[in-house]
């Protein structure tokens, strides 16, 4: 039996009709296979955030028609379909609510390499009007609404720029 096999599922001993039209196939292998791919993504019209993370400055957008200014950034204000300005801000702002992990769905080696429980924050950015999500590092730290956080960056190396930042305690 291969390594690879996790599991073995003997289901043969279960009382099937007489006429079983399966009778010769109840034996059922389970396995665990790897994959892996490499890909190119482009960052598109989002680019200028991720390579401002590198230069440890913070950037959202703002709409040049309502004014709305977006943390994530967004290219096109979904509110009235106008081109948006980029706009640099502080990096500080509130934690709006967030959520514990305790297990992690480890996408890329960013995300599979965080010590777990990890937080999942979503932060209002002073001078954005939405919110952004995001790791919270606060260790130990008893969190609550309007608690002040800012971006903390990173040098990397890291598998996506987003983890270039995180949020921490202000
Ligand atoms: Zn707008």
């Amino acid at each position: 039996m291969s390594d690879k096999v996790s599991s073995l599922i003997d289901i043969t001993e279960r009382d099937w009709s007489a006429d079983d039209f399966w009778e010769n196939f109840r034996q059922i292998e389970r396995i665990t296979l790897e994959l892996s791919q490499r890909y190119h993504y482009s960052l598109g019209k989002q680019s200028r955030f991720f390579i401002e993370l590198a230069n440890r400055r913070f950037f959202a957008t703002a709409c040049a028609g309502c004014g709305q200014v977006y943390a994530p950034p967004r290219p096109l204000c979904p509110a009235c379909l106008q081109p948006s300005e980029w706009r640099e801000l502080t990096g500080e702002g509130s934690l709006e609510t967030w959520s514990t992990l305790h297990f992690s769905p480890g996408t890329n080696a960013d995300v599979a390499a965080l010590q777990r429980p990890y937080v999942l924050a979503y932060v209002l950015l002073d001078g954005a009007d939405t919110l952004f999500p995001h790791l919270l590092r606060a260790e130990g730290l008893c969190l609550r609404r309007g608690l002040r956080v800012r971006v903390a960056y990173n040098d990397g190396p890291v598998s996506h720029p987003i983890h270039l930042m995180c949020f921490v305690p202000a």
